[in-house]
């Protein structure tokens, strides 16, 4: 095999993959090189997000959700079930063969594109070489005219809260246990802990959610997060806020969590800690001396908005670079840097990034919130659309949430598009194709939305932005 290639990318995620095949594509030579080592050993393409964080979450998510529903709602519906029983190890069977799945699909998809995928740790040299070092110690040096760093990120530890695996733990430990715990602490009401809170909530845990913050998920737009807020405590969610952990310990079979808030200082005894406090983009043992790749003052390789290094031909994207730590976001920094690689067109537009929290009802938002855009200065109009008038979402039994738009009174454009409800990840697609796109809140009034669907809630939250809506009253 020759170790001289156009394109070496370090990291197999979302973000290197994509990178890796769209690099195939360009008809360029190409080596992805990957260290993921699963908690059994074996190594596994797809990083952080197909084998420990969006595939897995979302299996459990699914899972969990079903088993709710059999349990609490499948009587509305008319639907007699008796005793609904759990099987957890047939739930995490089939989450774990999903993810075997899914990361052998991008084998066959390396194989397909011309990708040589290679198992191991790369090192970026001077020259760029990349210096690969096998599972078994074995070690060869790659010669790349470009390379790629695309070496993601891992989950932030608390110095107070000293990570074991077993009972004080991280969301990767938390995807995968074997037992439903009575009682479950979760540090961190971001995304991550709002979806292992649920997925664990549902299964039958009594789960506190602790938060440093005052403010619930302070970067969606303040309606929608009320609104969560008040469905998930509905759910049995324990969301503190503004409590503040200073330390947790293991005492006996559980963990002793210790942390204070406006009431004072407080201890909780759970039987599980999750650690869900954020990632940290992950650089060690990446550079070499004298590559002349830089980083940010919060560990983030600097890169310029194509994604180009301080170092020439050397690229860096996904989790290891600013921006959200989205797996779509490096997805379209990969396939970006590979087309620019090949000397094609190549540009990824940040203003217009998708976000979705994946709990029941689910979040969805692009663009700017209400609150920024009132910030902003400039005139704006709001359209609100109520899921319980949708015929559709009262037909699924979740007519929970609306969907909301903020557009500028000056030219209609649209500014921000947010949804909590059934389907809000699947749904903003249409916000995002139309702001891609620079629509007007006209242009979405519009278009024909089939009746009865889900997708008419933005339909009609744009009419109501003019108080045109027809199947709400508007205000
Ligand atoms: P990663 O996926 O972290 O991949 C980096 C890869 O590089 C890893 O395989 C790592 O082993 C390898 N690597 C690192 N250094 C080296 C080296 N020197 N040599 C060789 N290999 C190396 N995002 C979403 O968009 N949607 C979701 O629903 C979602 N859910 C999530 C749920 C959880 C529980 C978690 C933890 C994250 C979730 N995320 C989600 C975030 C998403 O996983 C990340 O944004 C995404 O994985 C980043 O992709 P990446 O390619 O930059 O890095
Ligand atoms: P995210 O970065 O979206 O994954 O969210 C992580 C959350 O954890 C943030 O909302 C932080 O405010 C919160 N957090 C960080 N440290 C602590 C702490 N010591 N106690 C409670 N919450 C914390």
């Amino acid at each position: 095999m020759s170790d001289s290639f156009d394109v070496v990318v370090i990291g197999a995620g979302p973000a290197g993959y994509p990178a890796a095949i769209r690099a195939g594509q360009n008809k360029l030579t190409v080596a992805c090189v990957d260290e993921w080592k699963n908690s059994d050993g074996s190594a596994a393409f797809g990083g952080t997000c197909l084998n420990a964080g969006c595939i897995p979450s979302k299996a459990l998510l699914e899972s969990s959700e079903l088993f709710q529903r059999a349990k609490d709602e499948f009587a509305v519906h008319g639907i007699v079930v008796g005793d609904v029983k759990l099987d957890l190890a047939a739930m995490q069977k089939r989450r774990a063969s999903i993810v075997k799945t899914m990361t052998n699909g991008i084998m066959a998809l390396f194989r397909a594109n011309g990708v040589t995928g290679i198992h191991g740790h790369g090192r970026l040299l001077p020259g760029n070489r990349v210096q690969v070092t096998g599972p078994d110690g074995s070690e060869r040096t790659l010669q790349a005219r470009h390379v790629v760093l695309a070496s993601g990120s891992s989950p932030v530890r608390l110095r107070a809260v000293p990570h074991d695996g077993v009972r004080i733990v991280d969301s990767w430990n938390a995807l995968e246990f074997d037992a439903v715990p009575r009682r479950l602490g979760v540090i961190g009401a971001g995304v991550i802990g709002l979806e292992l809170g649920s997925v664990w909530r549902r299964l039958g845990s009594e789960v506190t959610v602790l938060e440093a913050l005052e403010q619930f998920l302070p970067m969606v737009d303040q309606t929608i997060a009320k609104e969560a807020q008040r469905h998930f405590k509905k759910q049995g969610l324990d969301i503190k806020l503004g409590a503040k952990v200073s330390s947790a310990e293991v005492k006996g079979d559980g963990v002793e969590v210790r942390y204070s808030d406006a009431a004072g200082d407080h201890a909780l005894q759970v039987d599980k800690l999750v650690v869900a406090v954020g990632r940290r983009p992950f650089t060690d043992e990446l550079l070499a001396e004298g590559t002349g790749v830089l980083l940010d003052d919060r560990g983030f390789i600097q890169v310029d908005e194509h994604c180009r290094t301080n170092a020439p031909d050397v690229w860096a994207v996904g989790d290891a670079v600013r921006g959200p730590m989205l797996a779509h976001k490096g997805k379209e920094e990969g396939v970006m840097v590979a087309d620019l690689i090949a000397g094609h067109f190549g540009e990824v537009n940040y203003k217009v990034i998708p976000s979705v929290v994946y709990t029941a009802p689910e979040i969805a938002w692009v663009g700017q919130t209400e609150e920024q855009v009132k910030a902003g200065g400039r005139a704006y109009k709001v359209g609100t659309f109520p899921f319980a008038a949708s015929g559709r979402a009262r037909a699924m039994e979740a007519a929970q949430g609306m969907a909301k738009i903020v557009s500028a009174v000056d030219d209609d454009e649209v500014l921000g598009v947010h949804v909590i409800g059934p389907m809000a990840g699947e749904l903003i697609a249409e916000a995002v194709l139309a702001m891609e796109y620079s629509a007007s809140t006209e242009d979405l009034q519009r278009t024909i939305h089939a009746h009865p669907t889900l997708s008419e809630a933005l339909h009609e939250a744009a009419l109501a932005a003019d108080k045109k809506a027809i199947d709400a009253i508007n205000r």
